[in-house]
């Protein structure tokens, strides 16, 4: 029995007769959570949705407790795209951009991303030490992107699909085991099966569903399903560490101008508010007199 709403799952599968494995995910309600908190212009919106259907998908193969971070950094309106999905199946996301410019004018996700755009993953375990992997951006879709880097970083054969809407995100991965051979005219079966798919489809069927409508000549063996959920890891404590490596000048300016700082999570919109009395609590003395000598 499960509490979690039936729309935010993530299901694996497996081919008894042929080494191949996948993952099927659907996010309806955590996906609102995320897009409700900004008004995202629609190319990002759902580059966004797709890069959170990609973490989702492979985080499922994380080995230890911790996080798996996919992110893409463009020199362009585009800053920044993050989506996160941890070990207890805690998913966020957001987006940077320069919300000066005017985004909804047909330009393209690589145009808004710019010249030397990047694409990176990050396994961030819970104890020690981050992993991370970063690559020159390849492709035009958040699907092509991943997938050149998968071919980049590793040997395994990865099919990802991927689709976002403003109500939903969906996904479908296949990859190839490692341990046994697969002749490529199956795996070619089983990634031509998964490019019928259409966005439509991925963004309304549930894992039954999709997963006949593609293989029921084949049909895999299909596992219990995982209930994904929002959840933002933000915190005083988080945010205080991040004042103290801006350093007391800086910070202490700011208190002394404005009498507070605040920061919002860019997640989860969350705000944190340190007055003069916090920031000196935080800073110990020294600040103390900056922002006196600011004062006067
Ligand atoms: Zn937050």
């Amino acid at each position: 029995m499960t509490t979690h709403p039936a729309a935010d799952l993530r299901t694996r599968f497996i081919f008894d007769d042929q080494p191949v494995r996948g993952l099927h995910v659907h996010l309806q309600h955590v996906w609102q959570h995320i897009v409700q908190r900004k008004h995202y212009p629609a190319v990002i919106q759902s580059a966004l949705g797709e890069l959170l259907a990609a973490g989702a998908l492979l985080s499922s193969n994380l080995k230890l407790p911790g996080k798996l971070i996919l992110q893409i950094q463009g020199q362009g309106d585009l800053k920044m795209l993050v989506a996160e999905t941890d070990s207890n199946h805690s998913c966020r996301a957001t987006a940077r951009w320069n919300e000066q410019a005017r985004l909804d004018d047909g330009r393209s996700l690589t145009e808004l991303l710019g010249e030397n755009a990047i694409f990176g993953i990050t396994l961030q375990p819970n104890e020690g030490e981050p992993w991370q992997g970063i690559v020159p951006l390849e492709g035009s879709s958040i699907a092509a992107m991943l997938t050149a880097y998968m071919r980049r970083s590793e040997q395994l054969d990865t099919h990802i699909t991927l689709a976002a809407s403003e109500h939903a995100v969906g996904g479908l991965l296949l990859q190839r085991l490692p341990e046994k051979q697969i002749d490529a005219d199956a795996w070619a079966h089983y990634t031509t099966l998964a490019d019928t798919l259409t966005a439509q489809e991925l963004l309304s069927l549930d894992a039954q569903h999709l997963l006949y409508r593609l293989f029921h000549e084949t049909p895999p063996r299909v596992f219990e399903p995982e209930a994904l959920e929002f959840a933002c890891t933000c915190s005083r404590g988080k945010v205080s560490d991040m004042l103290l490596l801006l350093g007391g000048q800086e910070v202490g300016g700011i208190v002394a101008e404005q009498g507070s700082i605040a920061i919002d999570c860019d997640f989860c919109g969350e705000k944190y508010v340190f007055d003069d009395t916090d920031i000196q609590a935080l800073f110990g003395m020294e600040i103390e007199a900056m922002i006196g000598q600011q004062l006067q």
